[in-house]
């Protein structure tokens, strides 16, 4: 039997191998795992919590961090003051410190090339409320810190160093949050990175060969299919065919849009709706498991791709919801191949409701 071939719940028997198509990526799709006792829960770090006293980024002790980069305030027009609802500092530990463009050194006869690490590593304090995840938060908020994001986008692109940047969330310890409190993370990068690389040069192939965008002929072909999560005017929240993690979620602008920072107003309000809806259904559905959310989308430097115009024709942004329900172990670490005990059909069923 092909997927093709599977009820709307996608469900039979065995196991099955799917291919991602940008990504080449193989998923076993093992719904049998999923009867093993401890193999599949929602996996929670035992506890990460800094308690409210003594917090770095809750309301009133904004001296404990770098001075602020820029902040959404309702009250106080002063930086690193109380006031404030959205607040964007540098991160106090970064991945990465602003230098000059890095040339690559290639060192022993070229064996081991370096970069030096530059690059910008912010912080988006999304709530001054130590407690509220983005699925508490009323959907203007979310829409304010959404569009905080477009803000730091448009402005770290003009730094002529950076290649790439990432916005991501860890939403709990076992996603890898330090620090409880709701806060997002923005690496700006001197490079694009391989996973970026490889699936730009799909979606051109792609392109090439059926003459436009793949992600614009993929919400044409899910848009009433059995992996649609929610269907709004402005965005559509899928299930992927070849989902990674159990509850994997893909949020993508009907808009052809090849970075974040091209959302218009309107279009935020419908992402941070989206974001709202996709994010209860799955703490309802999943046990309010902890998970990471990425945006993925073009290099933000025309440099990455030299005199290539086609960029914006065949990228299109996306974000993605990945829940950490059970860990990333040896078979996975050993073949890039992930073991996924949800069907990627029931999935979506269970989280349409
Ligand atoms: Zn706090
Ligand atoms: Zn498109």
């Amino acid at each position: 039997m092909t997927s093709a071939e599977r009820g709307e719940n996608g469900e039979r028997g065995g196991s099955e191998l799917r291919r991602d198509f940008l990504s080449g990526r193989w998923v076993l799709i093992a719904p049998e795992r999923a009867r093993r006792p401890n193999d599949f829960q929602s996996v929670r770090a035992p506890t990460i919590d800094v308690s409210r006293t003594s917090c770095p980024f809750c309301e009133g002790r904004e001296a404990e961090t770098p001075p602020e980069v820029e902040a959404l305030r309702d009250e106080s027009p002063v930086p690193d003051s109380a006031g404030w609802r959205v607040r964007v500092v540098p991160n106090k530990f970064p991945a990465l410190t602003p230098g000059p463009e890095p040339t690559p050194e290639k060192r022993a006869g070229g064996l081991f090339e370096s970069l030096p690490g530059t690059g910008v590593h912010e912080v988006v304090v999304d709530t001054p409320d130590h407690d509220r995840e983005w699925v508490d938060l009323p959907v203007d908020h979310i829409r304010d810190v959404l569009g905080i994001f477009r803000r730091r986008l448009r402005a770290i692109e003009q730094d002529s160093t950076i290649q790439y940047v990432q916005i991501f969330k860890n939403k709990g310890g076992f996603a890898g949050a330090s620090l409880r409190h709701p806060h997002t993370q923005i690496l700006g990068v001197p490079v694009v990175p391989q996973q970026v690389w490889e699936e730009l040069s799909a979606l051109e192939h792609h392109a090439r060969e059926s003459g436009g965008c793949f992600f614009c002929r993929l919400i044409k072909d899910e848009e009433a299919g059995p992996r649609r999560i929610r269907t709004g005017p402005d965005f559509i929240a899928l299930a992927p065919y070849a989902s990674r993690f159990p509850y994997e979620t893909h949020v993508l602008p009907r808009r052809h849009t090849a970075l974040f920072r091209e959302t218009t107003d309107e279009e935020l309000i419908g992402l941070a709706r989206m974001m709202k809806f996709v994010l209860s259904r799955l703490r309802d559905v999943a046990s309010d498991p902890d998970y990471h959310i990425v945006l993925r989308q073009a290099p933000v430097t025309r440099g990455a791709r030299p005199g290539d115009p086609r960029l914006d024709s065949f990228v299109h942004w996306r974000i993605e919801v990945l829940p950490v329900m059970g860990l990333v172990a040896g078979f996975e670490w050993g073949t890039g191949c992930f073991i996924n005990p949800i069907v990627p059909e029931s999935a979506a069923a269970a989280l349409r409701g």
